[in-house]
């Protein structure tokens, strides 16, 4: 088949398309993510899948999947959100290939959405031709997804990889998981901002909105010189960093690509990792390690996600099939 459903379920919208085999998407609908939760979300998926099916079917496009990339924790083989995100609510313990089973005949597939960013950025991104690749996603929080010989490590149903909270300093900010020092607390866009409101707040710079400052904002302001903002940066960097090292020590792989809010339009931070990597960790492991931004910008989720049928169908997808 030719075509699938992708659906990116994410906090703030539901972004959902026919996708083709070379990662057009040929039709789309978008649709903010129902604040009421569980029930109002599955609705507005049954919609846009229903929407999407109708417009295939008056063009003559045999679709031959859905695949779909959610924020929180995924059973893969049972396509199932097993617990979710506080991002959205009530977003866990549902069985999403059986809702879907009532108003689809077509095969289901999820993963979760660093995951199918991770294939986006394989097949038709910065990490398109490599086995080896190491993704992490920097928004507000850090998500991470590993390609070794050329698939996803899953583990044992699909909770691997959950690179932010890799422990970077047994010393450090305790995060919501229950670890101090996660990778999330330096790199992701909520603590970048957290940690510059406390600077703020402890140099009695208040005449700033410390409460309401955004990471955009300290990327800003470390722009224009600040020095609270250069140190918040250099522990992000400092974080990355060893974080980074770390993998790379663990997965030995070609390339390593940052996506993510946190990354858009921001290569500086690309350039500053790249002179901080030259003097730390195992140089035969280190050297020659590629590092750079995602590619693929606003419809990474969407497509990643549309994927999954080609992969895990016994159709299977290769690199060779989109080139
Ligand atoms: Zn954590």
């Amino acid at each position: 088949m030719d075509y699938n459903i992708g659906v990116d379920i994410g906090g703030t919208k539901i972004a959902a398309g026919i996708v083709q085999r070379d990662g057009t998407i040929i039709h789309q609908v978008k649709v903010p993510t129902p604040k009421l939760g569980r029930e109002a979300i599955l609705q507005v998926l049954k919609e846009v899948i229903v929407e999407l099916t109708l417009f295939a079917n008056k063009k003559s496009i045999t679709l031959g999947g859905i695949g779909i990339g959610t924020a929180g924790q995924v059973h893969v083989q049972e396509a199932k959100i097993l617990s979710g995100t506080s991002n959205i609510r009530n977003w866990g313990d549902i069985h999403l290939r059986e809702e879907i089973k009532a108003y689809s005949e077509l095969p289901v597939y999820v993963d979760n959405d660093v995951n199918v960013l991770t294939l986006a950025e394989q097949y038709f991104g910065a990490a398109k031709g490599y086995q080896e690749v190491i993704c992490l996603a920097l928004g507000t929080g850090v998500g991470g997804g590993v390609l070794t010989k050329g698939s996803l490590i899953h583990g044992t149903w699909g909770g691997a990889t959950e690179l932010g909270h890799m422990s970077v300093d047994m010393n450090g900010e305790l995060c919501n998981c229950g670890l101090p020092g996660c990778l999330e607390t330096f790199a992701s866009g909520t603590w970048i901002a957290r940690r510059m409101s406390k600077l703020l707040t402890e140099h009695g710079e208040e005449h700033i909105d410390v409460a309401s400052i955004t990471g955009e904002e300290v990327f800003r302001f470390y722009k224009e010189g600040h020095p609270l903002a250069k140190e918040v940066v250099q522990q992000m960097i400092q974080g990355l960093s060893i974080g980074i090292i770390n993998l790379i020590h663990m997965f030995n792989p070609q390339i390593v690509v940052l996506g993510g809010g946190v990354m858009a339009n921001e290569d500086w931070i690309i350039y500053l990792l790249q002179e901080n990597l030259k003097h730390k960790g195992l140089r035969a492991l280190v050297n020659g390690v590629e590092l750079k931004s995602a590619e693929l910008q606003n419809e990474s989720g969407l497509i990643g996600a549309s994927i999954q049928p080609w992969l895990y169908s016994t159709n299977k997808f290769s690199i060779e099939n989109v080139q």
